[in-house]
C-alpha cells in the first residue's frame, strides 16, 4: 500500500507480527476494539465470552489474562474484572436481584457494600436479613422462598471478624440459595471460598491483589459457567469491565502476592503482639489473637490471618487523634493491602457520622485505630508506633 498518500499512512500505522519467539510478559492490548478478516466471525462475535474479541467493554486478552489468573488461583471456572470492587459487587447483585427478591447479608459489612443494599432496598423493592458470619442456624431461619442469595466477608472490616464459610455455605447450598463472598481481605492465598462451597468470589483487587497503591478495580470469580455467562452478559451491559492498563498493574502485582501477603502476616503478628503489651493500648483485635472471637474459626478457615489489624487507646478519642498527628512512617490514608502500611481513625474518619453508640455497636471505639500493615521492615513500623504511643 506504498501508494497511499502521507495522510492515510500516519492513521494506517504498521503491525509487525510476533512470530519464532514471544513476550515474556502479557502485554497490554490498549485497543478499544478488534478487527477482522472474516466478516462472518465479526457477526458471531458479539454474544459470548469465549468468542473472538471484538469490542473492550465485552473482553480483551490483557483483561482476560487477569480473570484467568484470579479465576485460577481462586478454583472457579471464571472471572469478570470490573472497573473496581464495587463495579464487581453491583454487577453481581444487579444480575442476579429483581424487586421482590429477598437476599441475607452479614451484619458487619464494607461501608460501600452496606450503601449498595440499602439502595437495593430502598428503590428497587428488594428485602433484606441481617445476621451474623458465624451463625448457620440464624441464615437457615431467614431463608425464604424467595431468597436468592446470602452474602458474606471472608473477613470484615475493621474489627477483622472471620465468616464461617464451611457452615454458612453449607446451608446456602442446601437450601438451593447462592452465596457470595467477598475474598478481599483474605486473598486466594489465605482462603478460597470455593472450596467451602461459594458460588461466587468478589474481590477489590485495588487492594492486596494489585497491592502497590497505584489502581482501582475488582473481580467477580464464578463457581459454575452457566452463572459466569449470566453475570458476564450483565456486565457488558452495564458497562463495568476493567480497562486493559489497570488489569496489566494488576497482573504484575499478582506475581509478587505470596511474598507480600507473607509479610504482611507477619508484620502484622509482630506489631499485634508488641501492642498488645504496651499500656497505652487498652485492646488488639487481629484473628490471630488467641483473645478474638473469630480466633478458632479464623484458625479453621484461613491459611495466614492477614495484614489490618485495630486496636483501642486508653486515652479515647483524644488519644486516637494523637496518634494520628504523631506516626511518621505510616501513612494517613484510606484503602488498604498496599506495600506501605496506612493508619486509620475510624471515629473520626470513615465512621464520622455514627453516634458513640452506634460505633460501640460496629464494635469500633472511639480511640480504635486500623492499621493496613504494609510490608516494610518490621521494627522500623514498632518504631513508629511506639513513638507514637508515648
Ligand atoms: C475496598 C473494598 C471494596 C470496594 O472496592 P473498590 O475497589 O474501592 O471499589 C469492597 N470490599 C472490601 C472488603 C473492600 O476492602
Amino acid at each position: 500500500m506504498s501508494e497511499l498518500r502521507p495522510d492515510t499512512r500516519t492513521v494506517h500505522l504498521p503491525q509487525p507480527m510476533v512470530e519464532g519467539s514471544r513476550p515474556i510478559t502479557m502485554p497490554i492490548y490498549q485497543t478499544s476494539g478488534f478487527v477482522f478478516d472474516d466478516p462472518v466471525l465479526m457477526a458471531d462475535a458479539m454474544g459470548a465470552p469465549d468468542s473472538a474479541y471484538v469490542y473492550g467493554r465485552y473482553s480483551n486478552p490483557t483483561v482476560r489474562s487477569l480473570e484467568m489468573a484470579v479465576a485460577g488461583l481462586e478454583g472457579g471456572v471464571a472471572a469478570h474484572a470490573t472497573g473496581s470492587g464495587m463495579g464487581a459487587i453491583n454487577t453481581v447483585l444487579l444480575s442476579l436481584l429483581k424487586p421482590g427478591d429477598h437476599l441475607v447479608a452479614q451484619r458487619s459489612l464494607y461501608g460501600g457494600t452496606a450503601a449498595s443494599i440499602k439502595d437495593l432496598v430502598d428503590r428497587l423493592g428488594i428485602t433484606v436479613t441481617y445476621v451474623a458470619e458465624n451463625d448457620p442456624a440464624a441464615l437457615r431461619a431467614a431463608v425464604r422462598p424467595e431468597t436468592v442469595l446470602v452474602y458474606l466477608e471472608t473477613i470484615s472490616n475493621p474489627v477483622t471478624l472471620v465468616a464461617d464459610l464451611p457452615g454458612m455455605c453449607a446451608v446456602a447450598r442446601e437450601l438451593g440459595i447462592l452465596s457470595v463472598v467477598d475474598n478481599t481481605f483474605a486473598t486466594p492465598l489465605l482462603c478460597r471460598p470455593i472450596e467451602y462451597g461459594a458460588d461466587i468470589v468478589v474481590h477489590s483487587t485495588t487492594k492486596y491483589l494489585a497491592g502497590h497503591t497505584d489502581v482501582v478495580g475488582g473481580i467477580a470469580v464464578f463457581a459454575d459457567d452457566e452463572l459466569y455467562r449470566k453475570v458476564w452478559h450483565h456486565g457488558v451491559a452495564l458497562g463495568t469491565t476493567a480497562e486493559p492498563f489497570a488489569s496489566w498493574l494488576t497482573l504484575r502485582g499478582i506475581q509478587t502476592l505470596a511474598l507480600r501477603m507473607e509479610r504482611h502476616c507477619s508484620n502484622a503478628a509482630y506489631l499485634t503482639s508488641r501492642l498488645a503489651e504496651h499500656p497505652a493500648v487498652s485492646a488488639v483485635h487481629w484473628p490471630g489473637m488467641a483473645s478474638h472471637p473469630s480466633y478458632e474459626l479464623a484458625g479453621r478457615v484461613l491459611s495466614g490471618f492477614g495484614g489490618v489489624f485495630s486496636f483501642d487507646l486508653v486515652g479515647g478519642r483524644a488519644a486516637g487523634e494523637k496518634f494520628m498527628a504523631a506516626v511518621r512512617l505510616a501513612l494517613l490514608a484510606p484503602s488498604l493491602g498496599g506495600v506501605e502500611t496506612l493508619v486509620l481513625h475510624p471515629a473520626t474518619t470513615s465512621h464520622r457520622s455514627l453516634s458513640p453508640e452506634e460505633l460501640a455497636r460496629s464494635g469500633i471505639g472511639e480511640g480504635t485505630v486500623r492499621v493496613a500493615v504494609g510490608i516494610e521492615n518490621p521494627e522500623d513500623l514498632w518504631a513508629d508506633v511506639a513513638q507514637a504511643l508515648s
